[in-house]
């Protein structure tokens, strides 16, 4: 999402960045490549023209033409509109505190990914601390109760089931529950068409008067473009919104949709859904985004997610094994998948400042990650504990197991034998420092 916006961008802020002097027609032109980047990002035609007027006539006021760096005050400006456009600020969920039930709504087309989302979004906040249950309301979608079910019991979060027939019956006797065994919030998936339609936006409005939520979320497919703007607007004025969930934030999309909700609706949106899995919920956060669109990385929240996969404990354990050497495949294994369940190396390096938008998906396939993990899962626990057992036999069995070459898994048991010196000498250097700064303390 976004990919190509954040390319021009980020270009256009490497140019203009470091001038020390730049005139008008610098902003000229440099405004009407954002311009042209916005359109093709099918960003609607009125934000654009927004966003343009105001970034021209601030950037060709006194204070950028006469400032000690004009260019970054210039990309100042930019990068202030942007998150303007975004947003602001974040906007958390607002919900009652632990002694009462909060009730999220969770609207959205069929297909929108509001089932998923509304799986997400319950890990998310159990995760917070909070005691969810779910409420399978959604009962025109066939499956859509039992892939929640399935969702649920996959992250640990009851799943509220009614007869099947009824999904405000359903919804009260979930909040009914809820009540009785002490669970902070309910999130209710309600009922998805193809389309909107009044027989729909009419239960809508009868489960919103019955539940009283705290929140009602549009749960929106980036991958619609402007339809997901159109759609946003139609339940606002129904149902009324409290935000929107962007769902499929992770698709090659042009990203107009993200970038034109919150001028267009007034709605901000909350959440962005990163992939399918259970953990691909994002909080959307305009700063960052805005920055990770400059090409100014988004450091914040690569830190969030590295602290996410790895805790302090874990972190102990590994540099003890690596200082004595007790490191095996094993652990390299445990490693790779770790790496994996922060997101794809792409997302993490999209992350970095400066690098944003450098590095094409094709050059970033994580096929490397998926041989290597094919690799080690071919091995027996033996092998993984102690690699200096896999001789060449061990080895062409390894590769036929895993569909490989002998050729990659002995690259593979080098590159193991080479990091594993390197991060001993690594930790090695950290504890003498930290002796160091201890003596001179
Ligand atoms: P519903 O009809 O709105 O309940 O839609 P579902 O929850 O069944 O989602 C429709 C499809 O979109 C499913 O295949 C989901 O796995 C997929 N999906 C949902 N959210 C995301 C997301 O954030 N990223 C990706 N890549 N796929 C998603």
């Amino acid at each position: 999402m976004l990919e190509k916006i954040t390319q021009t961008f980020g270009d256009i802020v490497r140019t203009i960045g470091g001038k020390a002097s730049i005139s008008e027609k610098n902003i000229d032109e440099a405004v009407d490549r954002i311009k042209m980047a916005l359109l093709e990002a099918d960003v609607n035609l009125r934000v654009v023209r927004r966003f343009v007027n105001a970034t021209v006539e601030e950037a060709k006021g006194e204070k950028v033409l006469r400032a000690v760096s004009p260019g970054q005050q210039f990309v100042k400006i930019i990068h202030d509109r942007m998150v303007a456009l975004l947003g602001d600020t974040r906007q958390d969920l607002a919900l009652k505190g632990p002694d009462t039930v909060s009730v999220i709504l969770l609207l959205g087309l069929q297909g929108s990914g509001k089932t998923t989302t509304a799986a997400k979004l319950g890990l998310h906040l159990k995760n917070k601390g909070r005691r969810v249950l779910l409420a399978a309301c959604d009962l025109v979608r066939p499956a859509a109760v039992e892939q929640l079910a399935v969702l649920g019991a996959q992250i640990g979060v009851p799943v509220h089931r009614g007869d099947g027939k009824d999904p405000l019956a359903t919804a009260r006797d979930a909040i009914a529950r809820a009540r009785k065994e002490q669970f902070d919030t309910v999130i209710v998936d309600t009922t998805g068409r193809m389309q909107v339609d009044e027989p729909m936006m009419a239960e809508l409005v009868r489960m919103r008067d019955l539940v009283k939520p705290d929140e009602s979320l549009l749960v929106a497919d980036a991958m619609t473009g402007q339809a997901a703007v159109d759609i946003a607007k139609t339940f606002d004025e129904r149902v009324g919104l409290s935000g929107v969930i962007l769902s499929k934030f992770d698709s090659d999309a042009r990203g107009g949709a993200a970038l034109s909700l919150k001028s267009m609706t007034g709605k901000p949106i909350k959440f962005v859904g990163v992939s399918e899995r259970p953990e691909g919920l994002e909080p959307f956060h305009p700063e960052r985004v805005a920055s990770r669109i400059l090409g100014m990385g988004d450091v914040v929240s690569l830190v969030e997610k590295a602290q996410e996969a790895y805790d302090e404990k874990e972190a102990a354990e590994l540099e003890r094994k690596l200082a004595d050497e007790s490191f095996t495949l094993q652990d390299y294994l445990d490693q790779i998948r770790k790496v994996r369940k922060m997101g794809s190396l792409k997302s993490l390096v999209d992350m970095m400042p400066g690098l944003a938008g450098q590095v094409s998906d094709e050059q970033f396939e994580a096929q490397d990650m998926k041989h290597e993990e094919a690799i080690l899962l071919s091995m027996t626990k033996k092998e993984r504990a102690n690699h200096l057992i896999i001789g060449p036999t061990r080895r062409s069995r390894v590769a036929r197991g895993s569909g490989t070459s002998v050729a990659e898994v002995a690259r593979l048991l080098k590159k193991f034998e080479k990091s594993r010196l390197m991060m001993k000498k690594a930790v090695k250097n950290k504890k003498m420092a930290e002796k160091l700064m201890g003596g001179a303390r």
